[in-house]
């Protein structure tokens, strides 16, 4: 079987590595806030370029945090709205509504499969505050367009970094081009922790304080507390897997790029809609590979008959779950066209390839 995402031998590479964190941390005593999370966020920062790197329990909280540390600062308040793309993963919108404000949707293009920043400008009200981007899939969403029209409006942009950490948009990272960015080191992200964890970045030097005491209950001495805050903390075991992963996170994005360019290049199938306007490799670091298929079922059966594991990212778009009820009647279908469509393939540093050889073969072999 041709696993989708091999997370056992990602991390078997690192083992002795990882296991020597895990045996510091242990034989230290301290769990919590200590030198292995100073060294990661030093380490995070200068690795994306920015001033500041916080790390939190999870990528939902990196946005959550954000949202609610721009609301402490008076930057944007209860019912302000937030523009985000309709064709994201949940937890884009959850950081928003979990802070009272109002997620507004705008439809991506079908090309890039983010953001379409000829619908945005008509999606701007008196109460928009800020605008989500989203780097889905692993390609950088950014432009000087979309810079101008947040300039233009005054809004701040917020870059939901949880599938493109270690992309670039004209030499400067991800999480380096908007007001702040979140990330998340689910195992399965590109740069994946041993469980859950997050990070902020910033240049913004009282955002970034802001936060870091709010993800500490509002403190920024024991037993003080200046906000209310959450505790969303990354801790030091994570934090010591994160900074030994770091050290191979551009390695293992050109392992993805050389799988993707070889799918693009050697899939040859008129069933199949591949990626387009990739060719700026940098732009892209392939947290997922989606093709899109009509009927994608048929395609996914077969592929696993050849055992080749594939998964759909994602069945259910957002304003279509039973969570945002508010929104099931609106409309959105280019959004609702990709979730029916796409199926993300086989994609991984530890991918072989012959592996790759193989799932090209079966595609290409693949009739309706
Ligand atoms: C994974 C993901 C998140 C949430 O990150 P968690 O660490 O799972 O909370 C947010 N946005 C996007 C686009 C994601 O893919």
């Amino acid at each position: 079987m041709i696993k989708f995402l091999d997370l056992q031998k990602i991390n078997q590479k690192y083992a002795d590595e990882l296991k020597k964190e895990a045996s510091d941390v242990i034989d230290s005593g301290w769990f919590l806030m200590g030198e292995k999370l100073n060294t990661f966020e030093a380490n995070f920062a200068k690795f994306n370029g920015v001033k500041h790197a916080i790390g939190v329990a999870n990528g939902l909280d990196a946005l959550r945090l954000i949202l609610k540390a721009y609301i402490d600062l008076g930057v944007m308040q209860k019912g302000d709205e937030i523009i985000v793309p309709a064709n994201t993963y949940i937890a884009s919108l959850l950081s928003i509504s979990d802070n009272n404000l109002v997620p507004v949707l705008v439809e991506p293009d079908l090309d890039s499969y983010n953001l379409d920043l000829t619908l945005l400008e008509a999606k701007i009200t008196k109460r928009t505050k800020a605008i989500m981007v989203v780097h889905l899939y692993g390609r950088v969403c950014w432009s000087d367009a979309l810079v101008a029209l947040a300039n233009k409006y005054n809004l701040k942009i917020i870059e939901d970094n949880a599938q493109a950490v270690g992309a670039t948009f004209e030499g400067k990272k991800t999480g380096n081009l908007g007001d702040a960015a979140g990330f998340s080191f689910y195992p399965g992200k590109n740069l994946g922790a041993l469980g859950d964890s997050g990070a902020v970045t910033t240049n913004d030097d009282a955002l970034a304080q802001h936060i870091r005491a709010l993800g500490n209950y509002g403190s920024t001495k024991k037993y003080v507390n200046d906000f209310q805050g959450l505790n969303s903390r990354l801790d030091e075991i994570q934090a010591g897997f994160l900074s030994v992963k770091l050290n191979y996170i551009d390695d293992e994005n050109s392992r993805r790029q050389e799988i993707a360019a070889r799918y693009i290049a050697e899939i040859k199938n008129d069933k199949i809609i591949l990626p387009v306007n990739t060719n700026d490799v940098k732009n892209h670091v392939w947290h997922l590979f989606v093709v899109r298929t009509e009927n994608r079922i048929l395609l996914q059966n077969y592929l696993l008959e050849k055992e080749v594991q594939t998964l759909i990212h994602y069945p259910i778009p957002p304003h279509k779950q039973e969570a945002y009820k508010m929104m099931n009647n609106e409309s959105y279908p280019i959004t609702e066209k990709i979730h029916n469509e796409v199926l993300s393939l086989p994609i991984s540093p530890v991918m072989s390839d012959d592996q790759v050889g193989v799932v090209i073969n079966c595609i290409n072999q693949f009739c309706i």
